[in-house]
């Protein structure tokens, strides 16, 4: 694990949908699915990222355009420098024999890439709110999407979607990341048919490594317990799918 950043460069960068660019670099990172690193920009932040696209020497984050930050990487060209530590946290578990299911929603997909290539035969769920908002598509060719407005796919949410699907298969473990209601009901539809189920949380990350108590979700600090937490724990949050900490200190409805 790297502590303190250390400078790459940007070796290439690719266009995912109009919203989301992916920066690679070279790294020898050893990182496991679900595992974040911090980016820095010098003299404007530092934000987690999860690394969604991982081989050999070379790692990429897959960025959607958000505020001053992403917007700053997503002016960024090839060859410009960026600060990365990391990477931290605990990723997903990955039994291969297990008849799994991963379910993204919006940029919660890049979580979820490097582990569906680790798996290998996997359900695939993505679901945006329109259709130019999907990414991986040609990543991954096997992909059951659904978008809000019915433009690509099925007409309806990620939970929508999953609930069909339950109706035709049966899955022993689920993997989702994206919105926190989202992945809350997914948790409770996993919960009611006890399939294990294990989710990726957000919540606003400063230091990366559990000194400042910023990520708190019940007790458990979204940096170094999670950001992946499995249904045994996720049912002992109390704040998980209600409340979190805004960048100020406040409390807030999810
Ligand atoms: C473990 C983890 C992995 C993430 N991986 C990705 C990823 O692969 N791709 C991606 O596009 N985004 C990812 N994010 C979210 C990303 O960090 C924020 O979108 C980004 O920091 C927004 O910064 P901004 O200045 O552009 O926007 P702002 O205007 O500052 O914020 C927009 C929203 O982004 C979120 N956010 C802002 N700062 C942080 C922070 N320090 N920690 C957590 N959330 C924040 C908040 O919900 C905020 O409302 C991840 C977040 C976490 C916690």
């Amino acid at each position: 694990m790297i502590e303190q950043p250390i400078m790459v460069r940007i070796f290439d960068i690719t266009k995912e949908s109009p919203g989301v660019k992916t920066l690679f670099f070279k790294s020898k990172l050893n990182f496991e699915p679900g595992q974040f690193i911090m980016v820095w920009i010098p003299l404007l932040d530092e934000k987690p990222f999860t690394i969604s696209y991982f081989q050999e020497e070379l790692a990429g984050i897959s960025v959607l355009k958000k505020g001053l930050f992403t917007n700053a990487l997503h002016n960024m060209k090839k060859g410009d420098k960026l600060g990365i530590r990391g990477p931290y946290g605990r990723g997903f578990s990955i039994p291969k024999t297990l008849n799994s299911c991963v379910v993204g929603g919006g940029i919660g997909m890049a979580s979820l890439a490097t582990l569906t290539e680790r798996l290998g035969n996997v359900t695939i769920v993505q679901g945006t709110k329109t259709a130019s908002e999907i990414i991986y598509r040609e990543r991954f060719k096997n992909m059951n999407i659904c978008t809000e407005d019915g433009s690509i796919g099925f007409k309806g949410t990620t939970v929508d979607l999953f609930a069909e699907l339950l109706k035709k298969q049966s899955f022993q473990r689920v993997y989702a990341c994206g919105p926190e209601k989202m992945m809350y009901r997914i948790f409770e539809l996993c919960n009611s048919r006890y399939i294990e189920c294990e989710v990726s949380l957000d919540r606003y990350i400063k230091c990366g490594f559990g000194v400042c108590g910023q990520c708190d979700c019940s007790g458990q600090r979204i940096c170094i317990d999670g950001p992946v937490f499995p249904s045994n724990e996720l049912s002992n949050m109390k704040d998980f799918g209600k409340t979190l900490i805004l960048k100020n200190g406040k409390r807030a409805y999810c």
